[in-house]
């Protein structure tokens, strides 16, 4: 069996399911099983109805609701057709009307709990994974909706739960296994699960991804793909650089490293499931029915780019922490690591010295209680409003000057570095930069390293460069983000070929739509 999911662009009208039909119909004889976002942008509207329902703002809650039922009802009376949605309607209705109750209350009470904010969160996914079944079956697919909850099992830690994988596994055999051995098409939605005790939980905000490989992993799939709207991972944010190509394989240390340092195609914790079973997983793009995408595996091939790809993360606070005058520097540090035990914390990039200390985190995760505490022993400062940028890719290992290459780069775009790390796995550099300089600097960096023509430039600058004229844009090197495919020269084509060819025969076939 494989897994398929499809995020939040994939589903966002009847249009686009009626894509997703057509890709699902096409892998019919592999098994699969279909895990779906909630329609675009219907997670954000779910959170600002939170917030206004908890505010005390309970008519605009409603009206927002209003806006949402509206665009569901329409979205399935498009696919079904007037007979069929009808029967759909009243399983729609109550999840209306419950939403409904649930923000009233909340307008009473005045506060959204984690545990209310997962409660409130997971019917976008309810919503469109019914919708998404009914659509399939109108399609002639044999489908069958399934209650993600009753079979991804979850820790109580609401709004970023984690699998319990013993169970996960257990409850997806028993509720999953027989619909595939009757040929049907299981539809559930991502995003969400429950504690073992049946009380709903989220695995945190772009989670479907993360939900499609703990079913990939509970079921032993051949392959998990990510449906989404790029052509794959790509060398960097389209949305930064339009310049940005899709990456054709990347092993799985080099794309969880671009996941956790922001590149927002896949969720951070996607790749450990697979990882763990060593399970190939494709990010593809729904938009193009003939999409070959990314491959990401346990090994691949050599590559002639000095690096895979460049992201960048936003959002991110550099914390200066100096030990104060008359504290004892030899428990300095511990006691810094211990404060960030107790807050459950985790930090991205540290620079230590003996009596201070810096470190990176999200800025919307820095918990209050914990720059309170370390005030008791420390001079604190925060910085908003930074980025960490970070570049990807195994083959740095051992290679003097690359770092070199990246910073005068950086400096010839004029930005400033704040922090710099090369992680002990050797297969990233990143650096703190302020936030408003990232699309300059990963720009800048990108041009450098992914230049548009020839092999991929390692630590020398083209001689366009030098001469200060930058790197011009091949003219069929098109990588829109609406998935214009990349034009080939024919020796990328043959090159391509033989690394297929070579390695991964085995492990990609049915990718032909
Ligand atoms: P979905 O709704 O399908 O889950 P997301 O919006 O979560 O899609 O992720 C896809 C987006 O990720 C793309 O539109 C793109 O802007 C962004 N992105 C960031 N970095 C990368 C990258 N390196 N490769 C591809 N896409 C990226
Ligand atoms: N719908 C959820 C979100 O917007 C999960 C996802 O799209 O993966 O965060
Ligand atoms: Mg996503």
């Amino acid at each position: 069996m494989i897994v398929m999911k499809f995020g939040g662009t994939s589903v966002e009208s009847s249009e686009a399911i009626e894509r997703v039909a057509k890709i699902v119909g096409s892998r019919r004889k592999q098994s699969p099983v279909v895990v779906v976002s909630a329609m675009a942008k219907v997670t954000d509207q779910l959170v600002a109805m939170g917030h206004k329902a908890s505010s005390g703002d309970c008519e605009a809650s409603i009206g927002l609701l209003q806006s949402l039922r509206e665009r569901h009802l329409q979205a399935a009376l498009e696919l079904l057709g007037a007979k069929k949605c009808a029967a759909l309607v009243p399983k729609l209705e109550t999840h209306f009307s419950e939403l409904e109750n649930f923000l009233r209350g909340l307008a009473a009470v005045r506060e959204l709990t984690p545990r209310g904010s997962d409660y409130l969160l997971s019917f976008g996914e309810l919503l469109s994974s019914l919708i998404v079944a009914d659509a399939f079956a109108v399609r002639g697919l044999n489908a069958a909706w399934v209650d993600s909850r009753e079979c991804l099992v979850t820790d109580d830690k609401h709004t970023r739960a984690l699998p319990q994988m013993p169970q996960t596994r257990e409850r997806s055999k028993k509720k999953i296994s027989p619909l595939l051995s009757k040929k049907r098409i299981p539809v559930m939605g991502g995003f969400i699960a429950s504690t073992a005790d049946g009380v709903p939980t989220t695995l945190g905000r772009g989670g479907s991804d993360y939900s499609a490989a703990i079913i990939g992993a509970a079921l032993d799939a051949a392959r998990i793909e990510i449906w989404t709207d790029v052509e794959g991972m790509m060398t960097t944010d389209p949305r930064l650089c339009p310049d940005a190509r899709t990456i054709e394989r990347i092993s799985f240390n080099e794309a969880a490293e671009l996941a956790y340092f922001g590149a927002k195609v896949l969720h951070p914790a996607t790749l450990l499931p697979a990882i763990h079973q060593n399970i190939p997983v494709y990010v593809l793009n729904s938009r193009n029915l003939r999409s070959t995408g990314t491959q990401i595996t346990a090994r691949t091939p050599h590559s002639p780019d000095t690096f895979r790809a460049i992201t960048a993360k936003t959002g991110v606070s550099i914390v200066n922490v100096v030990a104060s005058r008359g504290i004892m520097v030899h428990g300095f540090l511990r006691s810094v690591f211990e404060a960030l035990d107790r807050h459950s914390t985790s930090v991205d990039i540290v620079a230590i010295s003996e009596v201070s200390m810096s470190f990176t985190m999200e800025t919307k995760g820095i918990p209050k209680g914990l720059l309170t505490e370390m005030e008791q022993i420390a001079d604190v400062t925060c910085e908003d409003q930074q980025a960490i940028i970070c570049l990807v890719g195994e083959d740095i290992h051992g290679k003097p000057g690359i770092a070199a290459s990246v910073f005068n780069t950086i400096a010839e775009a004029e930005v400033n570095i704040r922090m710099i790390s090369q992680g002990a796995s050797e297969i990233n550099i990143s650096f703190v930069v302020k936030e408003s300089d990232v699309p300059r600097a990963v720009r800048r960096l990108h041009e450098h390293f992914f230049p548009a023509k020839g092999p991929a430039l390692s630590l020398q600058k083209t001689q366009e460069q030098r001469q200060g004229r930058g790197t011009r844009v091949n003219g069929n090197a098109s990588h829109g983000k609406n998935g214009a495919g990349k034009k080939k020269s024919a020796r990328e084509s043959k090159a391509a070929k033989s690394v297929l060819g070579e390695k991964s025969a085995a492990i990609r076939p049915g990718l032909n739509l």
